[in-house]
């Protein structure tokens, strides 16, 4: 892996530099020392934001709607040369197999085609008033906007939210986390081939208490976006408070999907299994809980059972379908579920294969089943390749499990009944919910959020734009 940037360097202000101390970066498939990253702390926070706010009063603040679309689309392009060098610095990154993380660089790339070609279409509007005066709204900036970013899919968070931000013309303050930010500097650096104004895009990694911290309790900043735990989303939030800065939470979920008597079992079951074990389940958005109408659950079960059996584990440079978790601590979180499931039948179990390297983050892949929905593992964001199915006899009883959790990020409806397929969809307390599918091709162009536990506010799609700028009413008296 040889990367075109010094990955020891925070970028401010259209300028590389290093910090006084940098971090280790590990490759989680064998635990070797890749590379050392900025430690950026307090300080190369403040100058970030400095450097931001510099930007919005000069070049950036000046560039024209339509001129920020077309950088961010050049982006895009470059980012879609460059997918190959992406996915393998992802692969010895994050541990995520060469395939995901090739669809996680071209989403990257979507999304800056997306949000460059939405940059110069978001309106303000005219509003009939009293008589004698003109009434308008312009759609403006926040101004500057703190992006933490997980380490479970960089590419594509940055893509949705820095993309949509610098779209609105905001000024970014990128903090990637400190197990996985190589495709995060990869990035900036496109975007200065791209033309992106100094300034417009800082990246500072460091730990999340030191510069994570810095950044959500800036008083300079304007805006913040957050996807992470929900421990540390609440800190950012109460943090960002403190200065009276919106905040937009992407926290995780226990996402469900439904599977009814009449659902098409071969359609959903592709679904059903990559959903939970995509990322070795390290997805906001996985599907961890397989509801199922209890007449089928034996044939789905042998179904599923089957499908795990066709997945390995390896290495994410050799491609295997699940890699390592992240890091040890993620390892040990996952094997503590496992040991609360020891009770728990068991559908399906899939071994890491025992020539692996022992410094490696893996985990055995697990579907549970049946489990009740109140054990702790039908409950609580895993984390990691373990599914539960949970049998249901009525429409009710789904619907009442399916909304059984804190939280509501995402839910699908497996059935040909279109009422109830209208019907569920309305009461399934989620943020987005699929029917007769799940996940929809990724969907940069779908919003994306949660309720409860999973978070607040809208990112990917049209809505991002929104929520990235602010509106101001002009309200002009002539008489
Ligand atoms: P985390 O929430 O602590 O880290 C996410 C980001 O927040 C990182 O960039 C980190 O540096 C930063 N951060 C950490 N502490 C901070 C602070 N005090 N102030 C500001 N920023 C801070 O997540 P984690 O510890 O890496 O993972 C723990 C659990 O979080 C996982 O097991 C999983 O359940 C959840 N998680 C969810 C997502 C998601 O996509 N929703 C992503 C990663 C982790």
């Amino acid at each position: 892996m040889t990367l075109p940037i010094d990955p020891s360097h925070v970028l401010i202000g259209g300028t590389w530099r290093p910090t006084d101390e940098t971090l280790p970066l590990h490759d989680p498939s064998d635990g070797s020392e890749i590379a050392r990253i900025a430690r950026g702390g307090a300080a190369e926070i403040d100058a970030a934001v400095t450097a931001a706010q510099a930007a919005l009063d000069g070049e950036w603040g000046r560039t024209t709607a339509v001129e920020r679309g077309r950088i961010l689309a050049r982006l895009g392009r470059i980012v879609a040369d460059n997918v190959e060098l992406l996915a393998e610095t992802e692969a010895h990154d994050v541990g995520k197999p060469l395939k995901q993380a090739r669809a996680d660089a071209l989403a990257l790339a979507r999304y800056c085609e997306f949000y460059g070609g939405a940059a110069d279409k978001v309106h303000g509007a005219t509003i009939p008033y009293l008589d004698g005066y003109t009434v308008y709204t312009l759609r403006e900036p926040h101004g500057v906007t703190g992006h933490i970013v997980p380490w479970n899919y960089p590419m594509q968070i940055i893509g949705r939210s820095v993309g949509a931000a610098l779209a609105m013309g905001n000024a970014c303050v990128l903090k990637p986390a400190e197990d996985a930010c190589l495709t995060a500097l990869l990035f900036a650096h496109f975007a200065q081939q791209a033309g992106l104004p100094g300034g417009a895009l800082n990246v500072v990694p460091g730990l999340g208490a030191e510069a994570g911290a810095a950044l959500s309790g800036h008083p300079g900043l304007h805006h913040i976006s957050f996807t992470g735990s929900v421990a540390t989303g609440a800190a950012v939030q109460i943090a960002a408070g403190a200065n009276v800065v919106p905040v937009t939470l992407e926290l995780g979920g226990k996402s469900p999907q439904i599977v009814f008597e009449d659902a098409d079992l071969g359609a959903a079951l592709p679904f059903l299994v990559n959903a939970g074990l995509q990322n070795a389940g390290q997805t906001c958005s996985a599907s961890s809980r397989i509801l199922v109408h209890a007449s089928l659950f034996d044939t789905l079960a042998a179904r599923m059972a089957q499908a795990y059996g066709a997945k390995r584990i390896g290495r994410a440079i050799d491609d295997a379908d699940l890699g390592p978790l992240i890091n040890p601590t993620q390892k040990a979180r996952v094997e503590r579920y496992l040991g609360l499931g020891a009770d728990l039948p068991v559908i399906a179990r899939i071994e890491p294969g025992a020539d692996l390297p022992e410094n490696g983050s893996y985990v055995p892949a697990c579907l549970f089943g049946p489990v009740p929905p109140d054990h702790a593992l039908a409950q609580e964001e895993i984390f990691g390749p373990v599914q539960v199915m949970i049998p249901f006899e009525t429409e009710d009883e789904a619907l009442r499990i399916a909304n059984g959790t804190e939280y509501g990020l995402v839910a699908s409806i497996w059935t040909r009944d279109g009422a109830r397929q209208m019907r569920l969809a309305r009461k399934v307390r989620s943020g987005q919910v699929f029917i007769n599918n799940y996940g929809a091709g990724g969907g940069v162009e779908l919003p994306f959020g949660g309720v409860g536990k999973s978070g607040h506010g809208r990112e990917k799609g049209f809505e991002a734009l929104y929520g990235f700028s602010t509106l101001k009413t002009v309200a002009a008296y002539h008489g």
